[in-house]
């Protein structure tokens, strides 16, 4: 049964019937929790993980007990149903990922499509987000955007993507890992040409934050002088942008 809510007089979260809860974490920064989000994790009956163990340590700096499922790429097309039949029957649920917004290069959108198929209530808790975080702080423009995750690891698919896309209007977003940063930038270079102008943002609200602005030939030139590690957000201005 779902528990009764303290806190504000949201209507929606004083409800007595079931909800799923879509939760944003910290991207790095363990002071980015907010109250509210907070206090979701600690009221609800649930919390749908992506690692138990990851959301098993931030519960615990938090002080907070609740009882946590695994939810991941690998069982949320068995899981979505239950779990959708867990909340119509009155529970609340918290969804949460290893690290900033559920759904966004993670798992989630299978949960939250079954949830709104049957008609339930589905709650966003807005917080970190890699993708934002990056944008905001960029310099580039931000009044519109194609936010495109991971492109594909090979390279043909990849060029292929870039190409698609070279002369778009807006910035255009993309995850990648350390391991790739190089490779997606040379690829890029090759495409888009080493005028053009990005964006690298890496550790995000942790320790070793830095934002490479300038033109690609630029930005490849100084990661290449030194160890790739972390996790990255690379931004690619429309065509025409000048610094
Ligand atoms: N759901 C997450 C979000 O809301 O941003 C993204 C999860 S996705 C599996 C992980 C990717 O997000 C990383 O490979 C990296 O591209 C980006 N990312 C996550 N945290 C980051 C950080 N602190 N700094 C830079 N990029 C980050």
């Amino acid at each position: 049964m779902a528990r009764a809510h303290s806190g504000p007089a949201i209507s929606s979260e004083t409800s007595s019937s079931g909800c799923l809860y879509v939760v944003a974490t910290p991207i790095g920064n363990l002071e980015d929790i907010s109250e509210r989000t907070r206090r979701i994790l600690k009221e609800c009956d649930l919390i749908a993980c992506e690692d138990t163990r990851t959301t098993g340590r931030l519960l615990a700096h938090l002080g907070i007990r609740c009882p946590t499922l695994s939810y991941h790429d690998h069982n949320e097309a068995n899981r979505a149903p239950r779990l959708a039949e867990r909340i119509a029957a009155g529970d609340s649920l918290a969804l949460v990922s290893d690290a900033g917004t559920p759904g966004l290069s993670d798992p989630g959108f299978r949960l939250v499509r079954e949830c709104r198929r049957q008609g339930l209530t589905v709650i966003p808790i807005p917080g970190p987000c890699a993708m934002t975080a990056a944008l905001c702080a960029s310099g580039l423009p931000m009044h519109s955007f194609l936010f495109a995750g991971f492109l594909p690891s090979k390279g043909m698919a990849r060029r292929r993507f870039l190409t698609t896309y070279q002369d778009f209007s807006y910035s255009i977003i993309f995850y990648e890992s350390c391991h790739r940063i190089l490779k997606f930038l040379e690829d890029g270079i090759a495409v888009l040409g080493p005028e053009r102008v990005i964006c690298v943002a890496r550790e995000l609200t942790k320790r070793y934050e830095t934002f490479y602005v300038d033109k690609a030939a630029n930005v490849i030139t100084t990661l290449q002088a030194k160890p790739c590690r972390g996790e990255y957000v690379v931004i690619v201005a429309p065509k025409d942008f000048k610094l």
